[in-house]
């Protein structure tokens, strides 16, 4: 079988739509055929050459689709239903995943890096050579084959468009509130970074009762939107705004900070903004080279806290129904998040979109 895929085929260059040789699933894994992808920073990574890769490969980490076909052994899903993909493939066995962290979970871990099928092939290929992908996904593509553990089976009566992003920035930016953060009624929170995962943070964290919630973006323009999302109050990004959040918390700092994009100098006004005793959440991933400056006095001392958030510290399958749910209940905004649509071959414009902060989340409908 053939189908278009956007490929990376090296870094600093623009992803190119190809034709691509698809081969049917083996045992454990599905054939997906791609219904949404959502257009997330963290790919960006690897084509800025911050990031190493296998080349060619297909990028995409967040996506829905209808599966299609199964492979031997496939017990999770049947042709016909509704997924989100996870790009977290968890296991349900390793020693992570029974201490109840299977947002760490280790199983395929290696291949997954690899950007290859847990037997150490690949299912795709461009002009006879291999085509990696990522995250054990690659949504970037009319079709994916995936592990069975990549897919979580969804109710349909959600848009598709919708489903995509529970798979990434919903789970990375409600979980970090949820879970990683524990975020408890009444607390003060501030969010540095508005975007596709800051405003899901800023939802979860007005899900768990904070007030004030105070979101902090360079980009004017996401002051509306954030309060749309529940932020109380919206600060600009500069030299005063540890102060301005000290006066919206009584002078302390607020009980919890949270930096969503992956920039070393942000987390360290993280860090600086929030209270004595205080709860500090990293949700973006930094460039792999970057380096976060943590004044260890300031640590010990005041025992300010910091919490490494993967994925939300979600448990996909359990936690992909749960905010479809609050979706369905009215309680999560996830229609207002997709505020571009784009095709397959207008990628590139759809990044471009992204590094200049123009939208929450662009998505690629198929
Ligand atoms: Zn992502
Ligand atoms: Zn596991």
């Amino acid at each position: 079988m053939q189908m278009q895929a956007a490929m990376l085929t090296e870094a600093h260059s623009p992803f190119k739509i190809e034709t691509i040789d698809i081969d049917p699933p083996k045992a454990g894994e599905v054939l997906v055929k791609m219904a949404a992808a959502g257009i997330c920073h963290s790919d960006w990574h690897l084509v800025a050459g911050k990031a190493p890769f296998p080349a060619p490969i297909i990028l995409g980490h967040e996506g829905s689709g209808i599966i299609e076909a199964v492979g031997a052994g496939v017990k999770r899903v049947k042709p016909g239903d509704h997924v989100t993909l996870s790009w977290k493939a968890c296991c349900g066995e390793c020693f992570y995943c029974q201490q109840d962290q299977p947002a760490i979970c280790d199983a395929h871990a290696a291949e997954i890096n690899a950007g290859l099928m847990s037997d150490g092939t690949a299912r795709m290929r461009w002009r006879g050579e291999r085509v990696y992908i990522l995250g054990g996904l690659g949504t970037f593509a009319e079709y994916a084959v995936v592990r069975q553990e990549s897919v979580v089976p969804i109710r349909k009566d959600v848009p598709l468009a919708v489903a995509a992003l529970v798979g990434c920035a919903v789970s990375t930016g409600v979980g970090a509130a949820i879970y990683t953060a524990e975020v408890r009624p009444g607390q003060s929170v501030a969010v540095f970074g508005a975007g596709g995962v800051g405003l899901n943070i800023i939802q979860g964290a007005a899900l768990c009762g904070a007030d004030p919630i105070i979101a902090v973006d360079a980009n004017s323009n996401k002051m509306e939107i954030a309060r749309d999302f529940g932020a109380t109050h919206c600060l600009m990004s500069d030299d005063s705004v540890v102060a301005e959040i000290q006066k919206l918390s009584e002078g302390r700092g607020a009980d919890h900070c949270f930096e969503s994009v992956g920039i070393p100098a942000l987390q360290e006004t993280a860090i600086a903004a929030v209270r004595p005793g205080g709860i500090v959440t990293l949700v973006g991933i930094t460039p792999q080279d970057a380096g976060t400056t943590i004044l260890g006095q300031v640590i010990t001392v005041s025992e300010r806290k910091i919490r490494g958030s993967a994925y939300g510290s979600v448990n996909p399958t359990r936690d992909f129904h749960l905010f479809l749910d609050l979706y369905q209940a009215g309680k999560l905004k996830l229609e207002e998040l997709v505020t571009q649509r784009y095709r397959l071959d207008e990628i590139n414009e759809a990044y471009a979109s992204m590094l200049t902060g123009g939208v929450a989340r662009g998505v690629i409908v198929f």
